[in-house]
């Protein structure tokens, strides 16, 4: 019997598994892939998500740091920049694997390449089952992402209204040229399809190109990927990576008797710009820590729904109002994005939220107060 069975070795059940490994918890880890393992992401890592992290992010897995953005919205475009950084840029294989070995480093039981196939609640434990065993534990942590359907034991998956979907390529480049081409800024292309935006992100060996949008909105998204890339000089063939990404912000139920949704299975995403590994890093560790109060401090076993009280304490507000202000942008797009293009104000306040200096609920009032965004 473990304390806790961790499903999925992603940014989020990584970091539940460092912090359960760090309280000495008896964890086992399910990750369904060997890793390191390619995941289709722009690798954008923020401060706000650094700042989660209990050690410093080694120099060699920083390809490149970013101090602004360019916002580009037909045949307009406004560009602004902090001083300081705003985020880095990482390939998630390299990420990702670094997390799972800092998590290895406490000591738990990490099994590669055993994927759970379903997770039972019963009065007393909880039975996960694989393809090899049932495994038995007092509590499990789901954090298989956004794709997974192990959580359905919590709750329904997401309806096609509930999450958007992404294509994505690497695009290989020489550092020089990735330098001319973007210095410290990610481009962000709005008007590419609705609800989404496309990206432009520097890497050290590549670009990581994509584009974003409501499933229902999108009928033809690799051949709306291929147009993207064409239109901006990029004429190769690339792979292409299609993928959903939940829409946070919407009321999900992230708990049951005994488990704990976590990352991308709990919804926890920036429904505007996509940002999803601060919340999956923050809330695999909360997880962890409330589920070791109980089983190290003899907390009542009702206390596991402070892990609801928490997330929603700690960023609950802000992906709300990330999804009303992504709703708001994309319903009046033109009106919206003409206002913010001629404004660089917008885009200047814009990166208060993304440093995490004030959030959406507030930046959305300052919006709404000095321009017509409607
Ligand atoms: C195209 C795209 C671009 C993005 N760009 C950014 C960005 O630039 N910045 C940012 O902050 N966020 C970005 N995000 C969001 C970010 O990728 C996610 O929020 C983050 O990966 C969530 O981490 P997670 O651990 O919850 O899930 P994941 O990273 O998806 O990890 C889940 C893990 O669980 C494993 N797994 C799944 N099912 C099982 C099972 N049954 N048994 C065992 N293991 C299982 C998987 O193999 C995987 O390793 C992007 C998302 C997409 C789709």
């Amino acid at each position: 019997m473990y304390d806790v069975l961790i499903i999925g070795g992603g940014p989020s059940g990584a970091s539940a598994g460092r912090r359960a490994g760090k309280f000495g918890l008896n964890t086992l880890l399910l990750e369904k892939k060997e890793f390191p393992r390619y995941k289709p992401c722009g690798g954008g890592l923020s401060e706000h998500a650094i700042s989660y992290l209990d050690f410093e992010l080694p120099r060699n897995v920083i390809e490149w740091e970013v101090t602004g953005a360019k916002v580009i919205y037909k045949d307009q475009s406004v560009k602004a920049h902090e001083k300081h950084r705003l985020s880095v840029l990482v390939s998630r294989d390299i990420f990702d694997n670094l997390l799972l070995e800092k998590a290895k480093e406490t000591g738990i039981e990490v099994h590669a390449g055993e994927k759970a196939l379903c997770c039972r609640e019963m009065p007393d434990c909880v039975e996960v089952e694989t393809e090899k065993t049932i495994y038995q534990s007092k509590f499990a942590i789901i954090a298989e992402g956004a794709q997974g359907l192990v959580k359905t034991c919590v709750r329904p998956t997401d309806t096609r209204e509930e999450y958007g979907i992404c294509v994505v390529a690497e695009v290989p480049a020489k550092e020089k040229e990735i330098e001319e081409r973007l210095g410290k800024t990610v481009e962000l292309h709005f008007g590419i399809a609705e609800g989404g935006y496309g990206w432009i992100f520097p890497h050290k060996t590549y670009y990581s190109v994509g584009i974003s949008g409501f499933v229902n909105d999108f009928p033809r998204p690799k051949e709306s990927m291929l147009n993207f890339l064409r239109k901006n000089g990029f004429s190769g063939e690339y792979k292409l990576h299609g993928c959903k990404i939940p829409w946070g912000g919407l009321k999900r139920k992230i708990m049951g008797s005994r488990v704990l949704l976590v990352g991308d299975a709990a919804g926890f995403v920036d429904a505007f710009l996509g940002e999803g590994l601060a919340y999956a890093i923050g809330s695999g560790q909360f997880a962890a820590e409330v589920i070791a109060g109980i089983c190290l401090h003899d907390e009542n076993f009702k206390d596991l729904s402070r892990y609801e009280s928490i997330c929603q304490a700690e960023f609950g507000t802000h992906l709300k109002y990330s999804l009303v202000f992504s709703r708001i942008l994309h319903r009046f797009p033109d009106r919206a994005f003409k206002v913010i293009t001629s404004n660089d104000k917008i885009i200047y306040k814009y990166l208060e939220v993304l440093d995490c200096r004030i959030n959406y609920k507030d930046y959305l009032r300052w919006c709404l107060l000095n321009f017509k965004l409607m």
